[in-house]
């Protein structure tokens, strides 16, 4: 016997405009999105309120992580890539990024990349929109190390937490789910030309979600070893909605409860432009490590 419930005229208005900017089936897009529903809202991912030590399961899984551009690329101001969006989602279901000229933030969840702007809203990216920078990974939530997380973790309490769990010398694939009392994100505002990342984010707009805020937290760390030029170092988190419609780059989160995964990369799949603007570059002009710490926020204690 098949049993089924209808869903909402809206839910299928927004399946449609979901499956037709990312050019996958809606068949496809569903069973996804039911999957991180399920997972999200199921008794045992938000039901320990006392847990204190991770993991109930270990599992280990070798993937890959793409990045498409040396960070110190946006440290230098060079704010245009030729590669699509549609093109990195193929090397990954998870991430984040930015669009050509800082046009705002992005997530990538379940093979979709969203675009988080200046007013705090997420929408489906175009498949076809260029980027200078994203960071992708296929991440699998049933392969990777689950985390029951205590209760009511500050930002400084909820990174340590992660980073205790954390292969620090690799990359790790890290997913929060939960409830936040506190989120303060940012987005970056789109760019007339190129300018370096670091003047960029003294105009970038500030918005804060919570309490009650149901959502995820999606990205890496990535270690110390990289931050000379080749990505942020530390934690590079952004947030989305559990109904994908708002969230930005991570400045500060305070978890109510919550469920971490860790997936460690072994991995790196990392592009170089080919551009002669690139090639040119004085790319260790500039003073990345402290340009990016400042830029991006304080990934390790903030
Ligand atoms: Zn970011």
């Amino acid at each position: 016997m098949k049993i089924c419930i209808d869903l909402p005229d809206d839910v299928f208005v927004r399946l449609e405009a979901i499956a037709a900017a990312v050019g996958h089936p809606k068949e496809d897009v569903v069973l996804g999105s039911l999957q991180r529903y399920l997972t999200a809202h199921s008794t045992s991912s938000l039901a320990h309120p006392h847990a204190q030590h991770p993991p109930i399961c270990r599992k280990k899984k070798t993937g890959v992580v793409r990045t498409t551009a040396p960070i110190c690329e946006l440290v230098n101001g060079l704010l245009y890539g030729d590669t699509t969006v549609g093109s990195v989602l193929k090397s990954g279901t998870f991430g984040l990024g930015t669009l050509n000229y800082l046009d705002g933030e992005l997530v990538v969840l379940d093979g979709v990349a969203y675009q988080q702007t200046a007013d705090g809203k997420s929408n489906p990216v175009q498949t076809d929109a260029k980027t200078p920078w994203m960071m992708v990974t296929d991440f699998d939530e049933d392969e990777a190390e689950k985390i029951e997380l205590p209760n009511r973790l500050d930002h400084a309490a909820l990174c340590d937490t992660l980073l205790q769990a954390t292969k620090k010398n690799s990359f790790v694939a890290i997913k929060v789910v939960g409830e936040f009392e506190v989120l303060n994100l940012r987005a970056v505002r789109k760019q007339s030309g190129n300018r370096p990342l670091i003047e960029v984010s003294h105009e970038q707009a500030l918005f804060n979600f919570g309490p009650g805020e149901i959502g995820s937290l999606v990205g890496f760390w990535s270690p110390e070893y990289v931050g000379y030029g080749l990505n942020v170092p530390g934690f590079h988190l952004h947030y989305i909605s559990e109904d994908l419609k708002r969230g930005g780059h991570v400045l500060n989160a305070v978890l109510t409860r919550g469920v971490a995964y860790l997936q460690p990369i072994y991995h790196l799949l990392q592009d170089i432009p080919a551009s002669e603007e690139f090639q040119k570059a004085e790319l260790m002009a500039r003073d990345t490590v402290a340009e990016l710490k400042s830029s991006e926020g304080n990934h390790h204690n903030n």
